[in-house]
């Protein structure tokens, strides 16, 4: 069988861009409000990877009567800042204020890093991906993207920390178009990775 309809469990239009650049060759991906699903998702897992199965799952389970549709995939991910022991993680959507506008929070962030050296900037993107097969088995894929935190905000791409998520060699991650982001994210990474898995078991063709 090949897959033709994905739903992506989540609200983020960021993500919806990059998974659509990623798998949306053969098969159609519709957000989960296209697919009628509009409940709130609590995040209650400790790790990314809990959290990403939490949310295709819980979508997975309202839908799978209502709709025909063969993947859910749902992304979890967030940065991960040395600095802060690794906060904000999981939390990275919620941090600073859910309404916080990223501009303030980057500014924040680099308030708060004025005056670290480099070397002690270092954070990575980490994305987990999981995806209900058709049959509601669940497989999971996690990458990481490593970089620093930049002196100052650049670029005007992707969302949310991209103006200060510096790539070795490449600038931020705002400073990137969505190829060159993609080629080399987490989420660019996670989802080849998972294309890779579906490839292996029949369901996408290379
Ligand atoms: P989630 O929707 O709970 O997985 O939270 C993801 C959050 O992590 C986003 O709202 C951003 O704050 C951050 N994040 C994850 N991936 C990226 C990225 O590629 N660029 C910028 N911010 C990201």
């Amino acid at each position: 069988m090949s897959i033709k309809k994905v739903i992506a469990a989540t609200k983020n239009a960021g993500k919806i861009r990059e998974i659509k650049q990623i798998l949306g060759r053969e098969a159609e991906v519709l957000t989960m409000s296209e697919a009628g699903f509009s409940e709130e998702i609590e995040e209650t897992g400790a790790t990314f990877e809990e959290n990403a199965i939490i949310k295709a799952k819980a979508v997975y389970e309202a839908l799978k009567d209502k709709l025909s549709f063969d993947l859910v995939i749902s992304d979890d991910s967030g940065l991960e800042i040395d600095y802060f022991d690794k906060k904000p993680g999981v939390y990275s959507s919620r941090w600073l204020g859910e309404d916080t506008p990223y501009d303030v929070k980057n500014q924040i962030v680099l308030d708060r890093l004025s005056g670290v050296p480099e070397e002690k900037r270092t954070a990575r993107y980490v994305a987990a991906i999981a995806c209900i097969l058709p049959g509601g088995e669940a497989v999971t894929v996690k990458e990481t993207a490593e970089g620093r935190i930049a002196a100052s905000p650049s670029g005007s791409g992707g969302f949310g920390y991209d103006p200060i998520f510096e790539f070795p060699g490449m600038g931020t991650f705002a400073d990137l178009t969505a190829d060159e982001k993609n080629a080399v994210s987490h989420r660019g990474k996670a989802l080849r990775a998972l294309r890779k898995e579906l490839e292996s078991r029949g369901l996408i063709q290379d």
